[in-house]
């Protein structure tokens, strides 16, 4: 049995898969700090179709996948990223398993932009909620 702390995330790649049936290269996108962006992808091709790829946007630096049954399966990159930013993937992690909605809610208000689609929230109840309705309906509902 692997480490249990890598199990548990199959709401990754199911909420891509869900958002991919609206969007043709579904991907959710993370601020982790101003110079880490992480970004999660659907794979639908390949050795793993239908998980999700994590890479770090700056510099394309790849992190592992997280496989349909929900193990996330980090590269060694991911074990070499500096220990702040490290910390600051682990508890974006934690925060999607336990509770999603929240954790996509929390980034967009602390951002301004729907870490879905990209685009800044402008109206009121985005602003709010964290995250564009479109998006909220196609991932949550
Ligand atoms: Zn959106």
């Amino acid at each position: 049995m692997s480490d249990p702390r890598l199990h548990g995330f199959e709401c990754i790649p199911e909420m891509l898969r869900k958002f991919g049936e609206h969007v043709e290269w579904p991907r959710f996108t993370f601020e982790l700090d101003p110079a880490h962006t992480l970004i999660m992808k659907l794979l639908r091709k390949g050795k793993h179709p239908g998980a999700a790829s994590l890479e770090i946007k700056e510099g394309g630096l790849w992190l592992g996948y997280v496989t349909v049954a929900g193990e996330f399966q980090p590269t060694h990159n991911a074990s070499r990223m500096p220990r702040p930013v490290k910390l600051l993937l682990w508890n974006l992690l934690q925060a999607i398993r336990l509770d999603p909605e929240t954790a996509f809610a929390a980034h967009g208000i602390r951002t301004g932009t729907c870490c879905a689609c990209g685009r800044t929230l402008t109206n009121a109840e985005s602003v709010e909620l964290g995250i564009g309705p479109i998006c909220r309906e196609r991932i949550f509902s």
